[in-house]
């Protein structure tokens, strides 16, 4: 155990003797022994003992020392202004955060201030907007095991969303583990924790919140019985205990702080959602670009999110994470986007509503939680005064989509009165200093700030009169913190001072006083203003309580706000780059003119490409040099299958496609580098769950499989993976492979077809077209291109020669193995073919050359180290 978390050793050994702050200390890292405790004193929070040391060295802060009679304890102490990114430095190094806040005021406390553990924050139950990303979930994940298969639940803290799944497979839990990506996890006594990815916290938590009676009690308080809406009994106790992790994080006292504002726990099935595992999240970019070189690129998600607001951007990301199955829920989001972008004034007015639109799930939580401040109220009451107008533009939609969002909002009109008739605009984020509660809203406070300003005035008075008493012009009232109200007279004009006035402090220049009735209206002041301040705290908190009542029906306007904004953005990006609606539900893909949508915003002259992969012909075998356009071509597709089924146009000029159940992709190895990950057995792993798991409605992208082996293997496999693929399970396949000879087979086979791209010559420069065309490449086109980028014809037609005599020693032996060197007599005949001369031994360059050209392994070689090797051999010659 982390010598930091739980009680330091050195209280521990004489806890009865501790002064009474350390043995609060002492006592509450006991209790919260999984976290490091942020202890409240005054303006900071303090670390102790080893938790100090251990923060000290994390935070880089100084660690200084807490002597008492009982001893000397190293200290560490973090402002609590900003709290918020120390926190956040102790969350990446790996630790969770009590927080054990003053809860009562020290001015007030007999003996010993009392303190307790208000929150713990940990990485996938974040709340504070300082520490998350305002358009992303922040998921914790709960995972379950039971008879039947699993139970498998995330929840978002900042947000409210709730979401269950009851996957039977290991593999389906990686997946949909992948797709949610949480920060946290919690698993069950019986589960594996091995699914989760290795920047996931992960806690076995306690058993007894995964219990069976325990859990279902837990989400029946919350949801109603669980038996009607959620899967098993696995998937009750994952919930449960997720339930009990959130509020056990929310702190509180012995018993949990039930979290109102979970209003919904949604159940869904896997088999709902295109199946889009961790391995295809990656290799298609998505979410994160693979940093080629250690530079950022852009990922899917950037191209299509031009969402106005926070609710949207989520909402963007969550259908992209699940692209849908169900062709009639497909459709009524196309329908939507195409309304939207046949009508771009009504789209754009739409767009701008948005932008003034908060984060009202976050805001609600934040009400529940009783953390939110005025301000968040006004911000709150400020989205709901534009519902009204985006209500107001979606009074002409006709698609039924647009038609029912537009009956789901509901400007709250009741709470948006509430709000505004209590909560004065820009009020004072402080809660307990007044400024925050508006005039008018309530008899009490009025009365007492009248008083207030009553005083105040004849103070601001008071000057004015006792001048004109005391005949002294340069008498002053003034106000300071420590004596209050007084009157100042200079010593010349001293003899002037009446006989009320009281001498409170004699200054260098000037006495100060005070007299009876103005020391009787201060006191009235300041009572009325301490009453005041009290009395806002009160009906503040009043007011965020009823505003909390409507949470649910917050939650339902948000929701609708967030597929608004989501389908604007679709058709936003729809109009501007020019996309098609696709046809959804064919038999097969039909794309005239696909483009890759990430790719073509950074080519300058990007080139369509039309692909048509049919139930007859499902699978393509794509062949052509070393960036030729195939990745992106067969990414291309693979996107347009996902782009279509969250709902999205499509970058085309016509695009019909099918349901896609599952894209798979595996990328070799050897384009794979820049990932660290790869080994052959991992892209053999993939590969067996490719074959495993694909159906004919998959769609398997496969780049230059079979790389990490020699070459007679992964041409072997290559071959054996096409036979299946094509035989057996039928899948919509690209294969885009440097193992030539498997365009042969491709030929062979009834249902598969070949694809090639070439190169060519542009006056001295090999270019790429990136044109698509039917047919195997040429055989020997790393040569072409190196013959197509001018290196001599002596040495291509020499390369030529030895690729036709490896092809013959590979027929005559095949035991031959890695014995590809070819014999020195050939070496001799080829010298002769040149214009050079033997005379000058090694003085001649080309010598040289053709000694290396001759001794390639060519057979141990990818096309493009071929073409690397051709290039520096032809500059030596120059
Ligand atoms: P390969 O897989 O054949 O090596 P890539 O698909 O990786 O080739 O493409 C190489 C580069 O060519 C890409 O990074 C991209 O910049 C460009 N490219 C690919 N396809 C096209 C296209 N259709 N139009 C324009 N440029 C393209
Ligand atoms: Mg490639």
């Amino acid at each position: 155990m982390d010598a930091a978390l739980g009680p330091p050793a050195a209280m521990a050994e004489h806890r009865e003797e501790l002064t009474p702050m350390m043995a609060q200390y002492h006592d509450l890292c006991a209790e919260y022994d999984d976290s490091l405790v942020l202890f409240q004193v005054g303006d900071f929070y303090e670390l102790f003992c080893e938790a100090a040391e251990t923060a000290a060295r994390i935070l880089e802060i100084t660690l200084t020392k807490r002597e008492d009679s009982t001893g000397s304890y190293p200290m560490a102490g973090i402002p609590i202004d900003s709290a918020a990114s120390y926190i956040e430095g102790l969350l990446e190094a790996g630790y969770r955060v009590a927080v054990a806040d003053q809860v009562e005021d020290p001015d007030e406390a007999s003996g010993i201030v009392e303190r307790s553990v208000t929150r713990v924050v940990t990485p996938g139950t974040l709340t504070e907007s300082e520490l998350l990303r305002s358009d992303d979930n922040n998921f914790v994940a709960s995972l379950a095991r039971g008879a039947e298969g699993y139970g498998l639940a995330f929840l978002d803290v900042s947000t409210g969303d709730f979401v269950a799944t009851g996957p039977d497979a290991a593999a389906t839990v990686r997946d949909e583990i992948a797709r949610f990506d949480p920060a946290e996890a919690i698993v069950g006594p019986d589960a594996d924790a091995a699914a989760f990815a290795d920047d996931c916290m992960v806690t076995a938590y306690e058993p007894e919140a995964f219990a069976h009676d325990a859990a279902h009690g837990r989400v029946a308080d919350y949801f109603g019985s669980p038996d009607a809406h959620l899967g098993g009994d696995a998937e009750v106790r994952a919930c449960g205990a997720l339930l009990a992790y959130a509020e056990y994080t929310r702190g509180g006292e012995g018993d949990h702080d039930r979290l109102d504002y979970l209003t919904h726990l949604t159940r869904y099935d896997p088999r709902e959602y295109m199946v889009l595992d961790g391995v295809a999240l990656r290799s298609l970019e998505l979410f994160e670009r693979r940093s080629v070189h250690g530079s950022e690129g852009t990922a899917l998600v950037d191209v299509l999110d031009e969402t106005a607001c926070a609710l949207g951007g989520r909402r963007l990301k969550d259908w992209l994470r699940r692209p849908l199955v169900d062709a009639d829920r497909i459709e009524a989001r196309h329908d939507a986007v195409g309304e939207l972008v046949s009508d771009p004034l009504s789209r754009d007015a739409l767009q701008t509503d948005l932008r003034d639109v908060y984060d009202l799930e976050r805001l609600i939580s934040k009400v529940s939680r009783h953390r939110a401040d005025a301000r968040d109220l006004r911000s709150l009451k400020a989205t709901l005064d534009v519902v009204p107008d985006i209500e107001d533009e979606l009074s002409d939609a006709e698609s039924e989509h647009l038609c029912d969002l537009r009956e789901r909002l509901d400007g709250l009109d009741d709470v948006r009165e509430l709000i505004r008739n209590a909560i004065r605009e820009n009020p004072e984020r402080e809660l307990t200093e007044g400024g925050i509660i508006a005039d008018g809203y309530d008899e009490t406070l009025d009365e007492l700030r009248g008083t207030r300003r009553a005083g105040e005035q004849w103070i601001d008075d008071l000057e004015e009169a006792e001048r004109e008493r005391t005949g002294v012009d340069s008498l002053k009232v003034g106000h300071n913190s420590v004596h209050g109200y007084y009157i100042e007279v200079t010593n010349p004009n001293l003899d002037a001072v009446p006989e009320n006035y009281e001498r409170r402090q004699t200054l260098k220049n000037s006495e100060r006083f005070v007299t009876p009735e103005l020391r009787e209206r201060e006191e009235e002041i300041m009572n009325a203003s301490a009453r005041a301040d009290d009395r806002e705290l009160e009906l503040f908190r009043e007011v965020r309580r009823e505003v909390g009542e409507a949470a649910e029906r917050v939650q339902r306007v948000a929701d609708a706000l967030a597929t608004v904004d989501a389908l604007c953005s679709l058709a936003a990006v729809a109009a501007q780059y020019d996309y098609c609606r696709p046809e959804v539900g064919a038999d097969g893909f039909e794309i005239e003119g696909g483009r890759h949508p990430v790719v073509e915003r950074t080519e300058e002259s990007f080139v369509p490409n039309d692909l048509s992969l049919t139930r007859e012909t499902p699978l393509a075998v794509v062949t052509g040099p070393n960036m030729s356009g195939k990745s992106t071509y067969m990414r291309q597709a693979a996107l347009v299958a996902v782009l279509a089924q969250l709902g999205s146009f499509v970058p085309a000029r016509s695009a019909r496609v099918p349901l896609v159940d599952r894209v798979f992709t595996r990328v070799g190895a050897s384009d794979d580098i820049a990932g660290g990950r790869s080994t052959f057995m991992v892209e053999m792993t993939e590969l067996a769950d490719i074959l495993r798991d694909a159906t004919k409605n998959s769609l398997v992208v496969l780049d230059e499989v079979g790389r990490g082996t020699s070459t007679a293997d992964g041409y072997a496999i290559a071959q054996a993976v096409t036979e299946r693929l094509h035989d057996d399970v039928g899948a919509y396949t690209l294969f885009a492979t440097h193992h030539h000879d498997l365009t042969a087979v491709a030929a062979e086979l009834n249902g598969a077809r070949n694809l090639h791209f070439r190169a060519a010559r542009e006056g001295e420069d090999v270019t790429f077209v990136h044109e698509v065309a039917q047919g195997a490449a040429s055989a020997s086109y790393g040569i072409e291109v190196a013959e197509q980028a001018g290196v001599p014809p002596g040495v291509v037609e020499r390369a030529r020669d030895v690729v036709a005599e490896r092809a013959a020693n590979v027929d005559r032996d095949v035991d031959a193995g890695a014995s590809a060197d070819v014999d020195s007599g050939a070496i001799e005949s080829t010298t002769t073919d040149t214009s050079a001369t033997a005379d000058g031994g090694n003085a001649d360059p080309s010598d040289d050359v053709l000694d290396e050209l001759a001794a390639l392994n060519l057979a141990e070689m990818t096309p493009i180290e071929a073409l690397t090797t051709l290039n520096r051999l032809q500059r030596e010659l120059h």
